[in-house]
């Protein structure tokens, strides 16, 4: 079809394709998914909270209704296991959601927030009460599953180290708190 293009036309650009439905990016289509979970939740309160008399308290109950759906152990004080990274046998602590979870959840529900319509300054997401929250609770699951949240290495320039793309294994060091 190709094959004779005598006829070139370089001022004939082809158009982009109109239909192009722009595929969601993960990160995208799970904040549309947060904003629909956390709009609903708001409807289901006895009575309903409209968006607009959202407020952080909300914000902080409907985290911590999401812990009923979590899947990290979090050991309590009494456990034996407390403090423990990798428990050698189960436990009746309850499940609960990772700190890093909630926190990427205010992240992207806050973005949300703003994307349709609301505005910074009532952000119920971006208040400090948010924040302080989020860090008690990683300061309590630090603790207790004895796992320090560290900042992720930034990838250092590929030196001389094997590139063969396994999984990197985090090793924890001993090291007394
Ligand atoms: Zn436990």
């Amino acid at each position: 079809m190709n094959s004779t293009d005598h006829q070139a036309s370089p001022s004939n650009p082809t158009p982009p394709p109109p239909e192009s439905p722009a595929p969601l990016s993960r990160y995208e289509s799970q904040k549309r998914r947060d904003w629909n979970t956390f709009g609903q939740y708001l409807k289901n309160q006895r009575p309903p909270v409209p968006l607009s008399h959202c407020n952080f308290n909300h914000v902080l109950e409907f985290l911590r209704y999401l812990d009923q759906f979590g899947k990290t152990k979090v050991h309590l004080h009494g456990c034996v296991f407390f403090g423990q990274p990798d428990p050698p046998a189960p436990c009746t602590c309850p499940l609960r959601q990772a700190w890093g979870s909630l926190d990427a959840l205010i992240g992207r529900l806050r973005a949300a927030y703003e994307e349709n319509g609301g505005s910074p300054e009532t952000n119920p997401f971006g208040k400090g009460s948010i924040r302080v929250y989020l860090r008690e609770v990683k300061d309590c699951q630090a603790k207790a599953r004895g796992i320090p949240y560290k900042k992720k290495k930034k990838k250092r320039k590929i030196s001389h180290a094997s590139v063969n793309g396994h999984d990197e294994v985090i090793k924890i060091p001993k090291q007394a708190a």
